[in-house]
């Protein structure tokens, strides 16, 4: 588990502003207006208050929600957070973009969203295993491997996967790995899992240099984040000779012209605790990192860091959304008027979910893949995704935000429309 409570919630509005995308790409498409209609709202949303018997003998209540916005596509799919600040407004915003990213990428679910309202920092381990397993307790008829499959999100991980798991499978009476992905491998996991959101990532800016004939063995990035998503497309870019000019966390952030060793910097994180004060480069403000010099920035941190305070001087030429949400509105006008190259995230970050699929085929298959065969679907699956978002955004004259909606609710209203429901 991470070990700071900063990540990622969403702003107040989230749900208004998934609202707002999804009807500017309905309208964009000139959808029959049931499809907005249908997708405006998640189909379900289950709220529940979850008893814990403390390590004080006292019994305390969590309040959980779960929220499976369609399943049009398939069954519903996505993360459950633990964390104080979750609204259900906002668990209902996430179950919609995973909808998205799930279409975009050609997935056969729909989106779902879960989160706990604790701070998961505060409870020890047996009362977090307790609290796991209360809301599949709390939530059993709602889930499974045809209905819908949660996943890990902000601040819970493999551990709780494989609680979780155990629950639902005690539950249903038999062993049922397919309930739930980002396992440990012990209980059905999948190779390349913990690498595979920046690795998506890492392939759309492959992709997305070669369509701006950006050499990327000249190319400089900066990455905002040096966690799971931040630290390993740290790595990945390095590999394919981008040079890491800029990297920043929670505490600060550190910068050289001439290159960061992104497995130096690993180890003096996890040495100290924080990138700052790496000796291979020169602390700098976190803040000021995204203005600085490169071509490409990858935000693998926070939601709403580029806004319109600070999106004219943004100078790279591609940013790489591998965070949910990084970019706001207004901002995200700026640089597409500016000629920046934004991968969404809704495509940037879809590694994650595309090789939690992966998973699950493997679990109902009872037949596990080597990690090269993991890779090789992913690279496929994320490269027909970049290539079907660019061309639609060609075509239409649009962001590739939009353009991404675009070719996820294109797939969407044909499902909508061999179902009978439009
Ligand atoms: P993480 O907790 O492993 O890492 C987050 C990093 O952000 C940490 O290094 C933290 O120090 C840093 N950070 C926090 N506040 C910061 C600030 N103000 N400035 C700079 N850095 C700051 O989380 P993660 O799993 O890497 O997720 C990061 C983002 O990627 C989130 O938006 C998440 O939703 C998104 N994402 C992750 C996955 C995945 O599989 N891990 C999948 C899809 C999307």
């Amino acid at each position: 588990m991470a070990t700071e409570l900063k990540v990622q919630h969403v702003t107040e509005n989230s749900f208004d502003i998934a609202r707002q995308q999804l009807r500017a790409a309905c309208e964009a498409l000139n959808l029959p207006s049931g499809v907005y209609e249908i997708l405006k709202e998640p189909a379900r949303v289950y709220v529940v208050s979850i008893p814990v018997k403390m390590d004080s003998g006292e019994v305390k209540t969590f309040i959980g929600y779960r929220a499976q916005h369609t399943d049009v596509t398939g069954p519903t799919k996505g993360g459950i957070r633990f964390h104080p600040n979750v609204t259900l407004d906002e668990v209902k915003a996430l179950s919609m973009w995973m909808t998205m990213k799930c279409n975009l990428v050609g997935l056969p679910y729909g989106g779902a969203k879960g989160g706990v309202v604790v701070n998961p920092k505060k409870l020890s381990q047996r009362e977090l295993e307790q609290l796991s397993r209360g809301y599949i307790r709390a939530i059993v008829d709602a889930i499974g491997p045809d209905r819908d499959i949660p996943a890990p999100d902000v601040y819970t991980n493999a551990q709780v996967m494989g609680w979780m798991m155990d629950e639902y499978s005690k539950l249903a009476g038999c062993c049922s790995p397919g309930v739930i992905t980002g396992k440990p491998l012990a209980v059905g996991g999948s190779l390349g899992r913990n690498e595979a959101t920046a690795r998506g990532c890492v392939f759309t800016v492959r992709e997305a240099a070669a369509k701006l004939g950006l050499d990327l063995s000249q190319a400089t990035a900066i990455i905002q984040g040096f966690g799971n998503a931040g630290s390993v497309a740290a790595r990945l870019l390095n590999e394919l000779g981008v040079t890491i000019v800029g990297v920043s966390d929670s505490q600060g952030a550190v910068y050289n012209p001439a290159g960061l060793d992104p497995y130096a910097l690993a180890e003096h994180k996890a040495a100290t605790g924080s990138v700052k004060g790496f000796a291979g480069g020169t602390d700098v403000d976190g803040d000021g990192l995204l203005e600085m010099p490169c071509d490409i920035l990858v935000p693998a941190a926070l939601e709403n860091v580029i806004t319109a305070g600070n999106a004219e001087r943004i100078q790279a030429r591609i940013v790489a959304e591998a965070a949910n949400g990084p970019t706001t509105p207004e901002a995200d006008e700026i640089l597409f008027r500016r000629g920046v190259t934004v991968i969404p995230d809704i495509l940037a970050n879809a590694g994650g979910v595309t090789v939690s699929y992966f998973e699950w085929v493997q679990n109902r298959m009872h037949f596990y893949w080597t990690e090269e065969e993991v890779n090789q679907r992913l690279e496929r699956m994320m490269v027909e995704a970049f290539c079907k978002t660019y061309e639609m955004s060609r075509e239409k004259q649009v962001n590739m935000r939009l353009a991404a909606y675009m070719v996820s609710l294109d797939r969407i209203a044909k499902a909508m429309a061999a179902r009978g429901w439009i």
